[in-house]
């Protein structure tokens, strides 16, 4: 194994030279270490103003996505022994604007968040007295695997149509809104299908599938998606057979 690998990192300083460029870095090379490990490592020792997003360390926050070697990754479940003998080039995840180096602006999916609701919605609050709303375990299992997701992006940043059609609503928002969509306590499917049916809902995903492919916690968005399509073109055909059922 060597001692060292090198590392090319994408640079943008809007207040500098104003161009991005990569910049190349000589790190320790251990076995055990991650890629956040080697960014930790030149932040501390080689560049304090390397700017770049990380939190828990752990795969949970979802805040470390980056693009490495041209793949979606979160960076601190990401060994560097696999890209031996480097360089590992280091990038933004694709697909947002770059505020500054490593770090990208995700407004743009909290806006689409935010318009699916992701939170439990009901006609009518019941009062504490009538006592908690419960579930049995197959009702939860209808929905915690699209409740596992973490927010980090990486499903965005490989998905092509939200390269292409930048007003999609995107895979995670989809997966979140199905998450709300499946549980038995909730209301709202009907509140979302405004959002998830238009154009640039569901109906945008052709179904490349990579969302699925690098989602580090196993949600299947694109499941999500077809699934949605599936339940919608139901609904629809069921509206025109039951008068007074909207689709
Ligand atoms: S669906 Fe997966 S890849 Fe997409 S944001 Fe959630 S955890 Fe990340």
């Amino acid at each position: 194994m060597p001692d060292t690998v090198k590392l090319e990192v994408f640079r943008y300083r809007p207040e500098g030279e104003g161009e991005p460029l990569y910049e190349t870095f000589e790190v320790p090379y251990r076995d055990e270490w991650m890629v956040l490990d080697a960014l930790n490592q030149i932040k501390d020792h080689q560049d304090g103003t390397l700017s770049y997003r990380w939190a828990c360390r752990m795969g949970v926050c979802g805040s470390c996505g980056m693009t490495v070697n041209g793949e979606p990754v979160l960076t601190c479940a990401t060994y560097l022994e696999p890209f031996l003998p480097g360089p590992i080039r280091v990038e933004p995840l694709h697909g947002f604007p770059v505020i500054r180096d490593l770090v990208g602006d995700l407004e743009d999916f909290v806006g689409k968040l935010q318009r699916v609701k992701p939170w439990i919605i009901r006609e009518e609050e019941r009062s504490p007295s009538e006592g908690e709303y419960l579930q049995t375990p197959e009702e939860m299992d209808a929905y915690k695997r699209y409740s596992m997701c973490i927010n980090c992006m990486l499903c965005y940043a490989a998905c092509p149509i939200y390269e292409l059609e930048p007003g999609f609503i995107g895979p995670a928002a989809i997966a979140l809104a199905q998450r709300y969509n499946l549980d038995s306590r909730d209301e709202g499917a009907r509140e979302r299908h405004e959002v998830l049916a238009e154009h640039e809902g569901v109906w945008s995903c052709t179904f490349v599938g990579e969302c699925s492919i690098v989602c580090p916690k196993d949600v299947d968005p694109a499941g999500a998606i077809q699934r949605y399509k599936v339940d919608a073109t139901l609904d629809f055909f069921r509206s025109l057979v039951t008068p007074g059922r909207s689709p």
